[in-house]
């Protein structure tokens, strides 16, 4: 692919923005204990929230990480916070405007209750741990991609607001400038019980709050393998041996052979963002007026919104759904971003970065027990505010004796539906261009 060089700014870096203001490190790392009550194997939001939790019911929690803390999806998210699951997106791969079956609708509803009560833990988080992160709430705007997808909209905020009070309502196309400078959506629906934050600061809060309430820290602490049963785990590292009584499994996107059964439930997706240079004041003013996230109804959606301080864009997309170089993911995400707001055209990106993160076959969030190991996985892109809160119920069940109330620990979790699928998701590259050409379709025929 051509890469087009007058699109990066002289100062262009491959690699997270967020880590301007706060790079996953090694701060408050120690040799590894020999043992500990609950060793965690992760250090994003889902590990973190765990530890702190039984650390305040005064459990010994350690948590490793294979890379410096928070470096996989916690510290390059779009910072997004919702409320809601993506019904009929992840693996099936349907457009969002779909209508639910009403076999499914009392689940989730079930579902959809507890990921408000995610979306409020967030901010219970932040505020209990005093966590300077950016957090506002200013709700979301959710473009329909073709005419067709506007009715839907109309009735998921219908469906959202009859049953968890999501403070949902469409905007026609006539009136969407209120909430975007665009006039490339047919419509959308803005969810005002919605916000944004800044990831890695989120993320340090996290940490610094587990260093305070004792929980031993160790990065760069790859987990090898796990043997034993419940209350008697061995645990092998890159940096020795530790036993623990339970194990929690909060490896979401970047899971590996450590948990066959867990890999082989999970496709690993890359995400990949894109943030621009500082734009004028007028011109930024006028791009998202109410200051919401903005995402969109196709199969392969982008996310995006401005950073702090409101004068640039991030811009978040599956431009490709494998990893591609940053240079690459560039130019395509830019593009689509030139698309919805063709006055950028010009603008020059100063940030290229992606990472992974976990879909499931179903599209949902999952947490339980596998071969005694307790887990929970399957952000499917959001994650923000649904990993801290099931890294806190997974604490809970143990704290519990392995009892929860949490339904996502209630469902079954589906396999992927690839014969002799081992976690390599080859079939990613065919999928992704087919799904391009249904959207472009969509798009075309405005359907
Ligand atoms: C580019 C991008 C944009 C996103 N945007 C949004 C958004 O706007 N809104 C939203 O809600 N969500 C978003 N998400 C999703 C969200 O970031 C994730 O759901 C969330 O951060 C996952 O947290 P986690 O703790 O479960 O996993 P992670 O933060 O991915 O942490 C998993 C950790 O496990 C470690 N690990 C794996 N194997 C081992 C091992 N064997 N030994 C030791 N450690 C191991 C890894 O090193 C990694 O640090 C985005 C994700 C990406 C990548």
């Amino acid at each position: 692919m051509k890469i087009d060089q007058s699109i990066f700014h002289p100062e262009y870096k491959r690699e997270p923005y967020w880590w301007e203001a706060a790079r996953p490190g090694t701060q408050y790392s120690t040799d590894l204990p020999t043992s500990t009550e609950v060793l965690i194997v992760g250090s994003g939001y889902a590990g973190l929230s765990a530890a702190l939790e039984l650390a305040r019911e005064g459990r010994t929690a350690t948590v490793v990480d294979a890379m410096a803390f928070g470096e996989g999806a916690s510290s390059r998210s779009g910072g997004g916070v919702s409320a809601g699951i993506n019904i009929g997106k992840g693996l099936s791969g349907g457009p969002g405007q779909q209508t639910l079956s009403d076999a499914h609708q009392n689940t989730i509803i079930g579902l959809m209750s507890e990921s408000l009560a995610a979306f409020e833990f967030v901010q219970t988080l932040i505020e209990r741990e005093a966590i300077e992160c950016h957090y506002e709430r200013h709700g979301r705007f959710v473009g329909a991609f073709s005419k067709a997808h506007y009715p839907g909209l109309a009735k998921k905020a219908e469906f959202l607001n009859q049953h968890i009070d999501l403070d949902a309502s469409v905007i026609p196309y006539e009136e969407q400038r209120s909430d975007i400078g665009s006039d490339f959506y047919h419509g959308g629906m803005v969810i005002k019980r919605a916000g944004k934050l800044h990831p890695s600061l989120f993320h340090k809060g996290l940490l610094d709050a587990c260093n305070r309430s004792g929980v031993t820290l160790c990065a760069h602490t790859k987990v090898e393998a796990i043997t034993g049963a419940d209350h008697n785990f061995k645990i092998e590292t890159s940096r020795g041996i530790c036993r623990a009584e339970h194990v929690i499994i909060a490896t979401n996107g970047y899971t590996g052979a450590l948990t066959p059964k867990l890999r082989n439930r999970i496709v690993p997706i890359s995400s990949q963002i894109i943030v621009t240079e500082e734009l004028p004041e007028d011109l930024a003013r006028e791009l998202i007026p109410n200051g919401r996230t903005i995402s969109e109804t196709p199969r392969i959606t982008s996310y995006y919104r401005m950073l702090p301080g409101e004068r640039r864009v991030m811009y978040g997309g599956r431009a490709r759904f494998h990893d591609v170089p940053p240079d690459v993911s560039a130019t395509l995400l830019y593009r689509m971003m030139t698309d919805r707001w063709p006055q950028l055209k010009g603008t020059r990106i100063t940030h290229s970065w992606s990472g992974f993160v976990a879909m499931t076959t179903d599209a949902l969030p999952h947490m339980g027990e596998v071969d005694g190991l307790h887990f929970c996985t399957g952000c499917n892109g959001s994650g923000v505010a649904m990993m801290p809160y099931l890294g806190r119920q997974v604490a809970r069940r143990i704290l519990q004796g392995g009892q929860t109330d949490c339904a996502y620990g209630k469902i079954d979790f589906p396999g992927v539906p690839v014969p002799l699928y081992r976690g390599h998701p080859w079939f990613l590259p065919v999928v992704g261009e087919y799904y391009r050409y249904l959207d472009r379709r969509d798009r075309r025929n405005n359907t």
